[in-house]
């Protein structure tokens, strides 16, 4: 296993962190709803998936606000 020989300056450090960040989520609206929701996922608020005429049974019981 690799052993730290020698500790990494301030700088090294900040320049590695300038890669964590946070991605915003994409959204799309829902074609049934207008929700926004994640593409190829259930909608959160009809639970509904693509094309689908009627809510995923799963998803039914849960989120039926509309
Ligand atoms: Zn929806």
């Amino acid at each position: 296993m690799a052993v730290q020989q020698r500790r990494n300056s301030r700088t090294r450090r900040d320049k590695r962190r300038t890669h964590y960040k946070l991605a915003a989520p994409t959204l799309v609206k829902c074609p049934y709803c207008g929700a926004m929701k994640r593409p190829h996922h259930a909608c959160p608020n009809c639970g509904r998936v693509g094309n689908e005429k009627e809510p995923a049974p799963e998803a039914a019981a849960e989120g039926q606000q509309n």
